[in-house]
């Protein structure tokens, strides 16, 4: 098993097992940032990750989870003294969410600028179909001295990756995002040194069961093909990313 790996997000209780899940990132020393979609499920969660020295919790309020949980901002705002990692949050205007988007907005900005009110948060965001309105409320709500975002399973243009990078932010790539010539040319633009690696599994597929985060030197071998370098350089330069990421003071 190939130790050293980072899955930035990957959502570890929505597993059969959530124990087993937790220990197993343990066993192969996956780096692992589990992610949460309401914030009722990051107790439990950062419980079973304070035991590990591989997995750390997010406090999370999905926005596809939006238009149903909008009340439970409050709870989210009275945990968030308690972590320094933030997510799933974002934004999503894919066709099944766009009704709750100005609901989406609304959070999405709370969360950020009670971020940036707090300093040094690490916040892994969702960005379906709102690249540009994701990047509009980075820049107005927690600009890079007051957090640092990581945008997971980024689909935007070269000109929003730039401006993404110029706002801070690191991208976390997955499998999926390599799986094709036209969604890899996305990835290939993105500057090496922003650049994590993750699986959004269960909600990605290795050899047809959920990709678990073991499963992330997938994307390693995908990045190391785009760009012509051995996987290790890849994982070790992933990981020098995140102690980079880790150690910024945002
Ligand atoms: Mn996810």
């Amino acid at each position: 098993m190939r130790s050293g790996l980072v899955d930035f997000h990957c959502h570890l209780d929505l597993y059969p097992d959530h124990a087993a899940a937790v220990e197993r990132c343990e066993r192969d020393g996956v780096f692992t940032l589990t992610v949460t979609t309401t914030p009722k499920a990051w107790p439990r969660n950062h419980e079973l990750a304070s035991a590990t020295r591989h997995v750390r919790a997010a406090l999370g309020l999905h926005p596809q989870l939006a238009a149903e949980r909008a009340h439970e901002i409050g709870l989210w705002e009275e945990l968030l003294p308690r972590t320094r990692y933030v997510g799933e949050v974002g934004l999503d205007a894919g066709p099944r969410f766009y009704r709750s988007f100005e609901t989406q907005k609304e959070i999405f900005a709370r969360v950020l600028s009670l971020c940036a009110a707090a300093g040094n948060k690490i916040v892994t965001t969702h960005s379906v179909r709102a690249t540009k309105a994701v990047l509009d409320m980075i820049e107005q709500h927690m600009p890079p001295p007051r957090g640092r975002v990581v945008l997971h399973w980024f689909t935007g243009t070269a000109a929003e990756a730039k401006r993404a990078v110029d706002l801070g932010c690191y991208f976390s790539v997955n499998a999926e995002m390599l799986a094709n010539e036209k969604r890899a040319a996305i990835t290939k633009a993105l500057p090496l040194d922003r650049v994590l690696t993750e699986t959004d599994g269960p909600f990605t597929q290795t050899d047809a069961r959920p990709a678990t985060p073991s499963d992330v030197w997938i994307a390693v071998g995908g990045l190391a093909r785009l760009h012509g370098m051995p996987p290790a350089d890849i994982s070790g330069m992933v990981m020098r990313n995140l102690k980079h990421l880790l150690a910024e003071q945002g």
